[in-house]
């Protein structure tokens, strides 16, 4: 069994991928493509923001975002502990520093109580001006944006939101992509909607941002493509990948009702431990991973059992940034935010994909159960 298997996927949306894809080739505009507006404008009327930028993948869209919105040196960029590395990469990369703030140990997203902490804490100390927080919508699930909104009003921060396992995620009305200045997302192969490489998007509803991002996504071009504004970089989505997304994009809202079948499937089967994902009220996981908690001294040990009986498991993610080498530089310190390193020792994720059959979850829970056990 694969963790996540897009062959099955493949086996269903083939005909018409392929059909996408060589349309592609007999066109032959590899680059800028009609492919490319026409996916901006559908990944932005399904997200429900006025603009879409299609870009090389979400670390870049990230990185673009700050670059807009000239966050640098001097500025402090908050981000969850509990993450990828992208989400604070970028911050380190534009000369910005990222400060690492807790999670809420139920939802696993940033706890808007303890980025009211470390905004006071930055102040005081006067180093860093505190000015954006990246919120990052982990697992799929969107963060505390009902909470996050107002701290981030009363201390004058941007929000931008990095949706790269969110994308098809909801919070009461709005979706996953929608919130803050801007969004980030990210379309690599095992993200909910990912294509046959790497690619990304910027969503927003501010037309004067989305068109910086234009800019800065193709060098800074200004009126024409050799007239540079600002420095940019490279940053294209190329037609071949908006081909695929194309058809994956008309497949998701499908996809996505299966992904919640899936996923409370897994509840019922699981229902007695105390440690299966908490989805709060009025949200929508877009099920990114599907991820509980074991004893931390239990865990290599369940991996192993379940990798010989054939089930892939995964940790996302066993060391929190703060913990990372790549941030020595900063100081952090075991002990420092506990939320997420509890989470880095007992988290593991169980495959989860819109083509498992309920048999096969099914036997999965089982075999998880009996891994508990042993
Ligand atoms: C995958 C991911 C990214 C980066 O996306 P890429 O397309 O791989 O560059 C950023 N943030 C989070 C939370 C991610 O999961």
């Amino acid at each position: 069994m694969d963790f996540i298997d897009l062959k099955k996927q493949y086996q269903v949306l083939g005909p018409a991928i392929r059909a996408g894809i060589e349309r592609v080739l007999e066109r032959a505009a590899f680059i800028n493509g009609p492919e490319v507006g026409e996916l901006e404008k559908e990944l932005a009327a399904y997200v429900g923001v006025s603009e879409a930028v299609a870009c090389a993948n979400g670390t870049a869209a990230l990185e673009m975002l700050l670059m807009a919105l000239d966050l640098g040196p001097g500025d402090a960029v908050f981000c969850p502990a509990f993450t990828f590395i992208a989400t604070a990469e970028v911050v380190a990369l534009r000369g910005a520093r990222p400060v690492f703030v807790d999670i809420d140990p139920r939802t696993y997203n940033i706890d808007p109580a303890h980025l009211a902490v470390k905004i006071e804490e930055v102040r005081r100390a006067g180093r860093f001006r505190p000015r954006a927080v990246i919120a990052v919508d982990l697992f799929g699930l969107p963060a505390d944006y009902q909470r996050l909104e107002p701290l981030a009003e009363k201390h004058g921060l941007i929000i931008l939101e990095d949706a790269a396992q969110g994308f098809g995620g909801r919070q009461g009305t709005r979706r996953a992509g929608a919130f803050g200045r801007a969004a980030a997302t990210s379309f690599f192969p095992a993200k909910p909607l990912g294509c046959y490489g790497d690619g990304g998007a910027l969503l927003t509803d501010d037309p004067e941002l989305a068109g910086k991002l234009r800019s800065i996504r193709g060098h800074g071009a200004g009126r024409d493509r050799y007239e540079h504004l600002r420095l940019g970089t490279n940053s294209r989505l190329d037609s071949l990948q908006a081909a695929v997304l194309l058809v994956k994009l008309k497949a998701f809202p499908g996809e996505l009702e299966e992904r919640q079948r899936v996923a409370a499937r897994y509840g019922r089967r699981l229902s007695g431990l105390p440690s299966t994902p908490f989805i709060p009220e009025g949200c929508l996981s877009s099920w990114a991973q599907y991820t509980l908690r074991v004893p931390a001294e239990k865990r290599a040990g369940i991996m192993a059992a379940l990798k010989e009986k054939g089930l892939p498991t995964m940790i996302y993610y066993p060391r929190p940034l703060h913990l990372q080498p790549a941030f020595a530089a900063y100081g952090g310190r075991s002990g420092d935010l506990p939320a997420s390193e509890k989470a880095s020792a007992e988290v593991l994720s169980l495959p989860l994909h819109p083509y498992l059959s309920d048999g096969e979850v099914d036997s999965i829970a089982e075999k998880f159960l009996e891994s508990l056990d042993a």
